[in-house]
């Protein structure tokens, strides 16, 4: 199946500007929904992996179900205010402003071998602020795997310490 025909393209969302990357067909559509996670699977199923880590709030829309593919448990990076309990926070900046993400301190244990996941690679930001968050409580991102990548805002470049794959390139 063409994938990237599931991803609709909505014009100025959330403001002016912006080409909004949709999912929710692709979401939707059970068989497109399991060939992605499979694939998305694929895409890491040699690598030593301990955890899936996934970013609210989409991330965890692909992360759980690559997590259970991948037979590991899913770890979620959170926006503040959500974790119940003790929480490492990072703030980096966005181009207007900044971001916050969370992770429960005793989430990660000193070696975990990590597969970060998120839906879309954009800047890079959000994902890089996550492997820092990760890599200070001494996990070790072994890779970042995305649905689908920004070609033009090169993402990639930002996260060239890591393995970067993505299954769609738009
Ligand atoms: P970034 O930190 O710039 O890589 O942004 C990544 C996060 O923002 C991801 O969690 C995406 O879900 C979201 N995001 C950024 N740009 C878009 C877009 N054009 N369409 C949909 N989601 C986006």
């Amino acid at each position: 199946m063409d994938l990237s025909q599931k991803i609709r393209n909505i014009p100025d969302f959330p403001k002016e500007g912006i080409l909004f990357k949709d999912i929710t067909p692709l979401l939707r559509d059970k068989e497109a929904l399991k060939e992605a996670i499979v694939k998305m699977a694929d895409m890491f199923r040699e690598h030593e992996i301990d955890y899936v880590v996934g970013i609210e709030a989409r991330g965890f829309l692909v992360g759980t179900p690559l997590a259970i593919e991948l037979d590991k448990g899913f770890i979620p990076i959170r926006k503040p205010g959500k974790l119940p309990d003790e929480v490492l926070n990072v703030s980096y900046q966005l181009e207007y402003g900044k971001n916050e993400i969370e992770i429960h301190k005793d989430a990660i244990n000193k070696g975990d071998k990590i597969l970060l996941v998120d839906d879309l690679l954009a800047t890079g930001g959000t994902t890089l602020a996550a492997t820092q968050m990760i890599e200070s409580l001494g996990g070790e991102v072994v890779g970042c795997a995305f649905l689908l990548e920004l070609d033009e805002l090169s993402g990639r470049e930002v996260l060239k310490n890591y393995k970067v794959k993505s299954l769609l390139i738009s």
